[in-house]
Formats: structure tokens, sequence, C-alpha cells
């Protein structure tokens, strides 16, 4: 799944597109594929206009004119593909050709913008979902999803992320940054980064963290996803930015992926371990 970066930069690269553009018209082609009423999904975004693109957590937020709001989670394999006049853009996972001869099978919804303009929501495993909420309901509908702060976001200090982990004393630290009603957007690659950058074994119990280990835990988390979103993000697996092109971030993993492998500082082989279900790469020397 593509995490905090990933989404930040398909949002930042959609955001120049979209903005300004009004819906012509809505095609639904699977109904599972929105939450809520598929009738009034159509009827209250026909003729809006779109105004700007946000983002929470993993989610991206298209505001509309009409003081609505249409929700994307992209999910797994969730895609999206905008065209104008012939010019592709693609965002999100990577399908093969996908972006070829739209619509085709995986394509769901359909977006027709003015100006030859068109958004398809394309999805391999229909996980992905769209949703209509209104825009003085967002706030109430992320605070139900439970979806924890955002780490970028200048209230996200030092005090703040201390203050939320005393709160978890017996949780292992690597499941807890990933666990998204802690911290908006954090997945397996960057939990894994931010334990080694910080010299932290994943499975330490938060308890057991010391203060200057705190510290060095948030400073490089916030490092890591600041630079990763720089760099258009990490292409694992499932991911493109907005302009079909992978992110750059992927070479410069120093743990993610590379069990079996030496440690960069100090050659030891790199291990895995499964850790909440996620394999987690590890060196036993360098993470205590
Ligand atoms: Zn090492």
């Amino acid at each position: 799944m593509p995490e905090l970066p990933e989404v930040e930069t398909i949002r930042r690269q959609l955001s120049a597109e979209l903005s300004g553009k009004t819906i012509k018209n809505v095609e639904v082609r699977l109904a599972k594929m929105i939450k809520g009423q598929v009738f009034r999904f159509k009827k209250k975004i026909t003729g809006a206009g779109i105004t700007s693109v946000s983002r929470r957590a993993k989610i991206l937020i298209f505001s509309l004119s009409n003081g609505y709001a249409i929700l994307v989670h992209l999910k797994m394999t969730g895609q999206l593909v905008y065209t104008k006049q012939g010019k592709i853009k693609t965002g999100g996972h990577p399908i093969k050709d996908g972006h070829k001869d739209l619509p085709n099978k995986f394509t769901h919804v359909i977006f027709k913008l003015n100006g030859r303009a068109t958004l398809f929501f394309n999805d391999i495993r229909q996980f992905g979902y769209l949703m209509l909420v209104k825009a003085g309901e967002l706030d109430g509908h992320f605070s139900r999803m439970r979806i924890g702060p955002e780490p970028l976001k200048s209230d996200f200090t030092l005090g703040a992320f201390t203050k939320l982990l005393l709160k978890k004393k017996k949780s292992k630290i690597k499941p807890l940054l990933m666990d998204q009603s802690f911290i908006a957007g954090v997945g397996n690659i960057y939990a894994t980064e931010a334990c080694y950058y910080s010299k932290i074994r994943p499975t330490r119990r938060v308890g057991s963290l010391k203060k200057d280990e705190i510290s060095k835990l948030y400073l490089h988390l916030i490092k890591i996803l600041k630079f990763a979103i720089k760099k258009q993000g990490t292409s694992a697996k499932n991911y493109i930015d907005a302009f079909g092109e992978p992110g750059e971030y992927a070479p410069l993993l120093k743990i993610y992926g590379r069990q079996g492998e030496p440690c960069l500082h100090c050659n030891t082989t790199v291990k895995s371990l499964l850790l909440g279900g996620r394999g987690t790469a590890y060196c036993p020397k360098c993470q205590v």
C-alpha cells in the first residue's frame, strides 16, 4: 500500500491538474467502489467544481465548490489516471498497460472534466473506494475512522509524540508506528527505516525506550518522511507517481527489503522477522 509520502506525491501532482476543473459527468461502472448511495454520489458531484486536492493520512480529498468533498482511498491496488487531450498522468498502483486503452476492465469510475480532461479510477483488487462527505463533516468522519495525528503537521512535536508513546508503553514500537490510529500514514517501509536510523530494535517495547531514543526516533521519522516526499516516494511493489514514474526513494532505503545483505553501517548480515504479520528487516548489531 502506498504510504504517506507516496499519497502526498500523487496529491501534489494531481492538485495542479484538478484544481479549478469542473466535473461534467461521472460514470460508475462498479457500484461497490462507491461507499454510500451511487445515485446520490453522482447527483451531488455532477456540475461541481474541484477547488483543491488535499490529504488526510493515505486518503485523498477532492474539495468541491458545492460544500461536499470526494474521498479517494487507493488501498492496495487503486490507481488514478488523469488524461487531458491525449496526455496521460497516472498515480497509485502500477497496472501493466493499465493506463492504455482506457477505460479497461480495471476502470470502475470515470470523471469527465472540462477541457477534454478525464480522471479514471482503476483498481485490480477492488479494495479502494470513493466516498462523498460534506466538507463540514470531514473532521468527524476522520475521527470516527480513528485516524491518528498527521506526523508532518506543525503540532506534531516531540512533546506530542512522547505523550502519545507514554499511553502505549506495552506496545512494540514498530507495529505501533504503523498503527494508523497512532500516527497517520506510516506503513511498513518508513517504520522499518525509522527504527534502523534510530538504532532501535523493531520489537522493543515502548516502555523500554530511553528519552534520547524517543527523540532520535521522532527526528528520523519526520526527516525520512519529508525526504521521501522530496524524492516522490518509494516504489517497492505497488506505487507509481501521478506522472507514471517510479519514486526515487527506493535506492535510498537503508534497511527495508535488505534482509540477507550486509548492514550498510556495520556489515553484519541484515535479519528479518515477522512482526504484526509484516516482514521486518533489522540489523542485529546496530539495533538494540
Ligand atoms: Zn549494522
